[in-house]
């Protein structure tokens, strides 16, 4: 009895004097709110949250939980940024952003966590007067990425590599697997072979492997990146590591946790215990952005609100009209399900505006033309399609693409890959159906290290599958 009344007596005043209420974060939003759906993509529940109440549901998600106010005020505007930048990436699966690593993960709401939303509200960080498609990472370890090298083509000034003097003190990590369990592990992505040796080939700027030979597994060659990716992101805590092989072991040292561009999160915290602000820990780790008001932003005619409702997207600058696309895309639909004997219907095409875009969209590299799945295609910008196969053809190639996913759902890669460029681009054109040269292995298909690569791979994908087609005359037996 006494409990409760204590607790009817006093909760309200400390709610009245410390804590932002819910209520309060979603009269903040002014509106706005950001479409939460799974991880797992399309088909779930999607939750429409008042913008400053998912700040503070991130926060408590990506943030420290003892860091002092000047660190989590700052990540509060990095999530609130990330969000308004990145509010098309899942457009095509109903909602603005996923629940998983992906994106960014919300958990409950805490006392703290509403209070840093609400005392940054509707501030972000622009750079030319849009939100800045920015980044940040558990902890650089010492030294600061550059976005380019982590996802190629995404580069700008203001995420750079750059030391951070909060780590000094730090412990590496070391973490030791045996040579099969890496071996699986590449086998899972989708490499060939048995390893023999593991070594860092290149390194960034910031000291992080760049380039990682896998010698004896098809390809031989991949980034830093997707190495980590192969292992575990959780498992391999960076890229920033040194590797030695021992007798079984594959031993690795390293530092920091993340992809570590942008804002360091544990560097962000010690900053703020050492007594700086928050505009001073958004200048270290986002050098050159403007922290502006969110309606100014808006009020200047951006963020551009995503385009939703058509069959097909079309950027304004791009120099082709929304309706051509759709005809492209029912004549290629009208041809190829006669040859292919399958059909989709309604098919959704965009083209992307921009090569960041297009990444975050599908989480390809630029040098890939054209994803297809489910019901959807996502191509790269007009201007690199002109400079590779055109809009027609890559269209086609994607039409083919989509068709052929459910029924070679499974098959090794190249089958499918093969069967969409040698039907969209056309049999006729494919003379190199005589030579005979290795089928790709998935991993030099999903990971190319380069454009060149991409391309080398993708041929050889079109040669290989020719040649099994004229054995056969059926894709549909391929194997
Ligand atoms: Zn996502
Ligand atoms: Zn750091």
């Amino acid at each position: 009895m006494f409990i409760f009344v204590f607790f009817v007596a006093f909760v309200p005043f400390v709610v009245a004097q410390n804590e932002a209420t819910d209520a309060q974060l979603e009269a903040s939003s002014a509106g706005r709110v950001v479409r939460v759906g799974p991880a797992a993509g399309a088909g779930g529940p999607v939750a429409a949250i008042p913008l400053e109440l998912y700040v503070a549901r991130v926060l408590a998600g990506e943030g420290e939980p003892n860091a002092a106010d000047a660190a989590r005020q700052a990540l509060a505007v990095a999530i609130r940024t990330f969000a308004l930048a990145n509010a098309g990436r899942h457009a095509r699966e109903g909602f603005d952003l996923c629940d998983g690593t992906h994106c960014q993960v919300p958990r409950a709401a805490t006392a703290v966590t509403r209070r840093a939303a609400l005392a940054t509200a509707g501030r972000i960080l622009t750079y030319e007067g849009s939100p800045a498609e920015l980044f940040y990472s558990a902890s650089c370890g010492g030294y600061s990425e550059r976005a380019a090298d982590v996802w190629p083509g995404v580069d700008y000034p203001y995420l750079p590599a750059a030391p951070d003097d909060v780590h000094e003190a730090d412990p590496p990590w070391t973490l030791v697997l045996t040579r099969e369990q890496v071996e699986q592990a590449l086998g899972r992505a989708g490499f060939d072979g048995r390893l023999r040796d593991v070594r860092v080939e290149a390194r960034t700027a910031s000291g992080r492997a760049a380039r990682v030979r896998v010698s004896g597994l098809v390809p031989g060659v991949m980034t830093g990146d997707a190495f980590r990716a192969a292992i575990g992101t959780t498992t391999l805590r960076s890229t920033a590591f040194s590797v030695e092989i021992e007798g079984r072991s594959v031993r690795f040292t390293g530092r920091g946790y993340g992809h570590g561009v942008g804002m360091c999160v544990i560097g962000a915290g010690r900053r703020a215990a050492r007594g700086e602000r928050m505009e001073a820990i958004l200048g270290q780790y986002y050098p050159g952005l403007v922290l502006s008001a969110l309606d100014r932003v808006e009020a200047r005619g951006g963020p551009a609100a995503p385009a939703r409702g058509g069959l097909v997207r079309v950027p304004s600058a791009s120099g082709v009209a929304a309706g051509e696309v759709e005809q492209l895309t029912l004549r290629a639909h009208a041809d190829l399900s006669v040859v292919l004997g399958v059909s989709i219907a309604p098919i959704t095409v965009r083209i992307h505006e921009s090569i960041e875009g297009f990444r975050a969209a599908t989480g390809r590299p630029w040098w890939v033309s054209e994803v297809a799945e489910g019901t959807s295609i996502d191509l790269a910008p007009m201007a690199l399609l002109a400079q590779r196969d055109g809009l027609d053809l890559t269209l086609r190639t994607a039409v083919a693409d989509l068709l052929l996913s459910q029924p070679l759902r499974g098959r090794p890669a190249w089958i499918r890959v093969g069967a969409a460029r040698f039907f969209g681009l056309g049999p006729a054109r494919a003379g190199t159906a005589a030579a005979a040269p290795r089928c790709p292995s998935d991993a030099e298909l999903a990971l190319a290290i380069s454009a060149a690569a991409q391309r080398e791979a993708e041929a050889r994908a079109e040669a290989c599958f020719a040649r099994a087609y004229a054995r056969t005359g059926d894709w549909r037996t391929i194997r």
